[in-house]
């Protein structure tokens, strides 16, 4: 489903920045924040952003968060705030609830309470910050499952000039090379024959120990 117009509660650091970076992606966003200065702050910058307290039904309803198709709510520290809203939110029938969480109780509670999509922007960050300190060529990560990843590797010098079948990852390792993104464009499901090249970034897909094999191997 594609969503057009996002609702977002809390314009503190996180639901500021989302609600920016959706305004440069093209998309319409009204922020909600009962804090004046940060709702001034961000008026010239989102599509409407107004002065509410998002624990009010009759504010929420009034502001027409319902015809929205996707809400985030971007409460942290008072997590009973967090809570209503979300609640209030998934009420007025707003498709998809994605909301931020502080703790894992918070985020267990949002669970509950039917939340579609939870974030702990900290806890996140910090795995992901944790894992490129001690990788230094890995760009980003996606964690498909428990067990299943798909990694973007920066070429390392000893893998340049060397064709795929010559590196052979799935056959040492188990993990393929589904992408090689090249200064030039990104190729889709590289064959045998495309060769990498310095600078070109792997994009990598496989089980977390057949990745970390394949990155062993080329002393990443
Ligand atoms: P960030 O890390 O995103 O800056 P924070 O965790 O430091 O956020 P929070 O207390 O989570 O700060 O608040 C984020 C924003 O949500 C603040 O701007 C705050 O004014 C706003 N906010 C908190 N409660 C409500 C509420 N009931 N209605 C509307 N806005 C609220």
């Amino acid at each position: 489903m594609k969503f057009n117009q996002f609702v977002i509660i809390g314009l503190g650091r996180f639901g500021s920045s989302i609600g920016r970076e959706l305004m440069q992606l093209g998309y319409e966003v009204l922020g909600v924040d009962r804090d004046e200065e940060k709702v001034e702050e961000m008026s010239g910058v989102l599509t409407h952003a107004v002065v509410a307290d998002a624990t009010e039904e009759n504010v929420l309803r009034s502001v027409g968060a319902r015809n929205f198709d996707c809400g985030v709510v971007a409460i942290g520290d008072d997590i009973q705030a967090s809570i209503l809203a979300t609640i209030l939110l998934k009420e007025l029938g707003v498709k998809k609830v994605v909301a931020k969480a502080v703790s894992e109780l918070h985020g267990r509670v949002l669970e509950r309470i039917g939340v579609d999509r939870i974030i702990y922007p900290e806890r996140d960050m910090g795995i992901r910050v944790a894992h490129q300190l001690v990788s230094p060529n890995l760009l980003d990560y996606i964690e498909l499952s428990k067990q299943y990843t798909i990694a973007e590797l920066n070429v390392p010098d000893c893998l340049s000039g060397k064709s795929l079948s010559e590196v052979n990852p799935r056959g040492r390792f188990g993990c393929s090379i589904v992408a090689i993104n090249k200064p030039k464009g990104i190729i889709i499901a590289p064959t045998a024959s495309d060769v990498l090249a310095e600078r070109d970034v792997m994009v990598v897909i496989g089980t977390n120990q057949q990745i970390e094999s394949f990155q062993h191997s080329i002393g990443q």
